[in-house]
């Protein structure tokens, strides 16, 4: 990368700490060092659709932020035709005006995207939009989004360039016929027909919202299992709802081709029954993501990355290379927002010389359908492998008079907690804001509680979090909402 080039003016030339992606992981890196009282620059090349550059990254622009909001109103639409005569409200002529659905998206993104800007300017983060390469000894080029290019140096430099969509060589990206998990989010009509090739967490949350407003839906799925990586008595209890939403889920169903033709796309699988056709008027390819290092790093920047193409880093997501971290989906661990930020906020006190540790035991992860799904921990599967001895506490939300007034009583609460010393290893809840639910679980276990500090805490009634205290007394067979088997 040239150097020798026309230069942002007033822009310091050498930062305390320089960060890479401005995403969930990178901006919250830079606001906590910039509150430790560093010098910080946050370098972020995202562009949307219309050409404006925006921090925040995949999550605020393409992912968490944008799909809940669709899902928050999709779902809406769905309980007001499906639910609200049993509530004893009558709807007549209630419609669907997909492009103000959008543009509430939209406006969301906008807003929050534009308040990272606002908080950078509050901390005291230089906010610099354009490409970031590290180079030998924490020099960063940068090219801003005008071309103009120039070198910066940092004492630390922190990589957070985060992930992106893998394409299926089988079913290659044609918009807006084949699209990935961002072109999901922009449809402009709802399909009749959509196709998911994905049976993730991304695929389930993108299928629910096109199912909700009317869409028939297919998703196949290569595995022969549904959710593999959540407890099993959880993905069967989901994979039952979903069921009965319509959401037509095909396991085992391996992908061979994708083509368009006229205005459809033509889907080849193969299932146990043998090749399969199906045809489609859209198709989502949300099979997983790949971390994102496409001219990141120099040969000589000393930054390694691994056989799958993260960067490799140790427990406190140091590089490696002197001063040199790396945080987010473009390094191990779980693909979440939450997972990255917390990353970000540890090395930025590290490298201030502060405590900072990740316990990436209690990471949770949420499902965004309806029902919600929530885990935090070990799956019962995982426990029984471990050979730990267990017991399981379960709690149907058709016992909770919370759940019940909600019209929300689909799924449980369950926990597993060892039975020789009581810590609780797993927390799992499928139903109504199980992912504000889950909270609780969390910092029941960042704080080592047992099953029976949860049964001594007092919960509020009516309240769905009475379903994880009393999954906590099931386990112990000292239910008293619930018959204890
Ligand atoms: C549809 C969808 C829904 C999701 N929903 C959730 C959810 O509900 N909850 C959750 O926890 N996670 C969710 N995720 C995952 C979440 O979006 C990611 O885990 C998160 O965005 C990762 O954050 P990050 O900062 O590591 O990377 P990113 O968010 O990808 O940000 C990286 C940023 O770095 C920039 N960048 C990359 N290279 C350079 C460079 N060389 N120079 C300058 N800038 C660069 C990129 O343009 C980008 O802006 C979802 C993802 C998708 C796709």
């Amino acid at each position: 990368m040239s150097t020798d080039v026309k230069q942002p003016a007033g822009l310091a030339d050498s930062f305390d700490v320089i960060v890479i992606g401005g995403g969930p992981a990178g901006y919250p890196a830079a606001i906590r060092a910039a509150q430790n009282k560093l010098s910080v620059a946050c370098i972020d090349e995202w562009k949307n659709r219309d050409g404006a550059p925006a921090f925040g990254g995949t999550c605020l622009n393409a992912g968490c932020i944008p799909s809940k909001a669709l899902l928050e109103s999709s779902e809406l639409y769905y309980r007001l035709h499906e639910e609200f005569a049993q509530h004893g409200i009558k709807v007549a002529g209630a419609q669907l005006d997909l492009a103000q659905m959008q543009k509430r998206k939209s406006g969301i993104v906008r807003g929050m995207t534009q308040g990272i800007l606002a908080l950078f300017k509050g901390a005291g983060v230089t906010p610099l939009q354009g490409h970031g390469r590290l180079l030998a000894g924490r020099k960063v080029g940068f090219v801003a989004h005008d071309g103009t290019r120039r070198t910066l140096s940092a004492r630390h430099v922190v990589l957070a360039s985060g992930s992106a969509p893998i394409e299926l060589r089988s079913a290659p990206f044609k918009a807006p016929y084949i699209v990935d998990s961002w072109g999901a989010l922009d449809l402009d009509a709802v399909p009749k027909r959509l196709g998911v090739i994905g049976a993730g967490v991304i695929g389930l949350e993108l299928g629910s919202v096109w199912r909700r407003l009317g869409a028939e839906v297919v998703v196949l799925e290569a595995l022969p299992d549904f959710l593999t990586f959540a407890d099993q008595q959880l993905a069967k209890e989901a994979l039952r709802h979903f069921k009965k939403q319509g959401l037509d889920i095909r396991l085992g169903a391996k992908v061979t081709g994708a083509a368009v033709s006229g205005n459809a796309v033509d889907v080849a699988y193969t299932d146990a029954k043998g090749e399969q056709h199906l045809s489609v008027d859209r198709l989502v390819v949300a099979i997983g993501r790949r971390p994102y290092t496409k001219d990141l790093l120099a040969n000589d920047s000393g930054v390694e990355l691994d056989e799958r193409g993260f960067i490799k880093v140790d427990e406190h997501c140091h590089t490696g290379a002197e001063n040199v971290w790396a945080i987010g989906d473009c390094v191990r661990g779980p693909m979440l927002a939450h997972k990255g930020k917390e990353e970000g906020v540890m090395v930025a006190d590290l490298i201030a010389g502060r405590f900072g540790e990740m316990n990436y035991k209690v990471v949770p992860s949420v499902i965004y359908t309806a029902p919600e799904i929530a885990w935090v921990g070990l799956t019962e599967e995982q426990v029984k492998a471990s050979g730990r001895d267990y017991k399981v506490g379960v709690f149907p939300f058709l016992a909770s008079g919370r759940a019940r007034a909600m019209e929300q009583a689909a799924g449980f609460a369950k926990l597993i907690a060892a039975r020789d010393d009581d810590e609780i290893l797993g927390v799992h809840v499928i139903g109504p804001l199980a992912g504000e639910l889950i909270a609780e679980a969390v910092l029941a276990m960042e704080y080592s509680a047992s099953s029976e500090d949860l049964q001594r805490t007092i919960h509020a009634h009516p309240t769905l979090s009475e379903a994880l205290h009393e999954a906590a007394l099931a386990a112990d067979k000292r239910a008293i909402d619930s018959l204890n088997r």
